[in-house]
C-alpha cells in the first residue's frame, strides 16, 4: 500500500471539501444565540441565502442533514391521503417517496431507468390527466446525486403551467445549489429543499427550506401534526434573525463565509466552472472507454459523473484499490446501480489541477485494479480545459 502522505482527495459527490476560508470562519468562540451579536449573523446568513436561492421569500434553516429538510417539505404541506407527483430519476428520489409514503401520502411515482432526469412532457401528460385536482404536489430531485442526471426545473415548470394544474412544485437542490444555476422565484417552485454540504461547501448539518407564498398558506392550512419542522414559528422569529431553538451556530459563520465566497467568484462563474470541470471529466470517461450512466446529454450533471463499471468488474473493489493507492475517495453506487457505477464529484472547492489529480487517480486506479481501459483520459480532460477541444457541455 502507498503511503498517505498528502491532503485526501475527497471526491464524492458530497460532502464536498470544506475551503479553509471556511474552516477558519468556523473556529470561533460559541456565541449566545439570544444575543445582539447572533442577531447579526443571523440577518446575514438568513438574507444571504436567499441570493443563493434566487428567492426574496423565507428560507428557513434547519440544524439537520438534507433528510430533515426533505421531511419538513412534506409534514409543513401535505396530509396523510393526498396523491403527490414524483419521478424515479435515482436512489435519492426512491428515498424521498418513501419519506412520503411513511407519512401516509399516496405517490404517483413515474417510472424511470435511472440514466435521465425528470421527463416534462410525462409530468405534463399525469397532471393532464388530474382534471380532479388530486395530485397536491409534484415533487423532483433537481440534481439525482445517485446517477449524475439533471433534471429540466424551468421545463417541468412551463409542462405545469400548460395544464394549468393547481399543484404545488417541489424541488430537491441538496446537491445542485450553488453549483448548477438555480431560480426559486423565476421558476416558481413551491418549496426548494436543500443541504450544507455540497456546493455550498461547508460540512455536513444545514439543511434549507425556500417557500413560496403559496407554500406557506398551504402549510397554514394544513392539519399535518409537526412540531421542530413547523414554518410558522421559525419564519415569524427568523424576521429578527433567531431561531425557536438553538441553531447549529458555528456552521452559520461557515455559512456566511460560504455566501461572501460564491459571490467574490459571482454565482454565474461558479455555475460555468462547474459545466466545464463536467465536461473534461466526460471527456476522460469517454477517452478510458468508458460509459456514462446518464444517457442524455442535456441533463449531464455539472456536480458529479457516474462512470459504469465493465462488466463482471465490482465497483466497490476499484474504489477500494484507489482509495489505498491513491487516498482518493470516490462515491459508490447506490440502491439498484450498487456494485456496478462509481461517482466522481467535481463540485464546490474544486478546480482545474483539483480535477486533474482526481482524475490520474481514477486511471491509475483503473489500472492497478485490472479494470479494462485506455490510458489517455487525463490528456483528453486537460484538452478540455484548455480549450482545445469542442467540450460537448450542456449551454444551460
Ligand atoms: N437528496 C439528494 C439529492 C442527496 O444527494 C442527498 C444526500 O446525498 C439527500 C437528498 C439526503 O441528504 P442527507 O444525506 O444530507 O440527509
Amino acid at each position: 500500500m502507498a503511503s498517505q502522505q498528502g491532503r485526501h482527495f475527497l471526491q464524492i459527490p458530497g460532502p464536498s471539501p470544506v475551503p479553509d476560508r471556511i474552516l477558519r470562519a468556523m473556529d470561533m468562540p460559541v456565541i449566545d444565540h439570544r444575543s445582539a451579536e447572533f442577531g447579526r449573523l443571523g440577518r446575514d446568513v438568513l438574507d444571504g441565502i436567499k441570493t443563493v436561492f434566487g428567492t426574496t421569500q423565507p428560507v428557513v434553516i434547519y440544524p439537520s442533514s438534507g433528510t430533515g429538510a426533505w421531511e419538513a417539505a412534506i409534514v409543513n404541506t401535505l396530509s396523510p391521503g393526498d396523491t403527490v407527483l414524483m419521478a424515479e430519476t435515482g436512489h435519492f428520489a426512491t428515498l424521498w417517496r418513501q419519506i412520503a409514503a411513511r407519512f401516509g401520502i399516496e405517490v404517483d411515482f413515474i417510472p424511470g431507468d435511472w440514466r435521465r432526469g425528470a421527463d416534462p412532457a410525462q409530468i405534463e401528460a399525469r397532471l393532464a390527466e388530474d382534471r380532479a385536482h388530486r395530485i397536491k404536489a409534484v415533487m423532483v430531485v433537481h440534481n439525482e446525486t445517485s446517477t449524475g442526471s439533471t433534471s429540466r426545473i424551468a421545463e417541468i415548470r412551463q409542462a405545469i403551467d400548460r395544464t394549468g394544474h393547481p399543484a404545488l412544485f417541489m424541488v430537491d437542490t441538496i446537491s445542485s445549489l450553488a453549483s448548477v444555476d438555480y431560480r426559486h422565484d423565476e421558476w416558481r417552485v413551491d418549496v426548494t429543499v436543500s443541504g450544507s454540504q455540497k456546493g455550498l461547501m461547508l460540512p455536513p448539518g444545514l439543511s434549507f427550506n425556500a417557500i413560496s407564498e403559496k407554500a406557506l398558506a398551504a402549510a397554514k392550512a394544513n392539519s399535518m401534526p409537526r412540531s421542530y419542522w413547523d414554518w410558522q414559528e421559525m419564519v415569524k422569529i427568523n424576521a429578527n434573525g433567531f431561531f425557536p431553538y438553538t441553531p447549529a451556530t458555528n456552521l452559520l459563520y461557515g455559512l456566511r463565509e460560504a455566501i461572501r465566497m460564491l459571490h467574490e467568484e459571482g454565482l454565474e462563474n461558479v455555475f460555468a466552472r462547474h459545466q466545464r470541470l463536467a465536461a473534461a471529466t466526460r471527456a476522460a470517461v469517454r477517452a478510458w472507454g468508458l460509459e456514462i450512466l446518464c444517457e442524455n446529454p442535456a441533463e449531464y450533471s455539472p456536480v458529479l459523473t457516474t462512470v459504469m463499471m465493465p462488466p463482471s468488474h465490482d465497483a466497490d473493489q476499484y474504489r477500494k484499490v484507489a482509495l489505498e493507492r491513491f487516498n482518493i475517495s470516490l462515491g459508490s453506487g447506490l440502491g439498484k446501480v450498487a456494485g456496478k457505477v462509481f461517482r466522481i464529484g467535481h463540485l464546490g472547492e474544486c478546480n482545474d489541477l483539483t480535477l486533474i489529480g482526481a482524475l490520474s487517480g481514477v486511471e491509475m486506479g483503473l489500472a492497478a485494479a485490472g479494470v479494462p481501459h485506455r490510458s489517455g483520459g487525463v490528456q483528453a480532460a486537460m484538452a478540455v480545459l484548455e480549450g482545445q477541444e469542442e467540450s460537448n457541455t450542456r449551454k444551460a
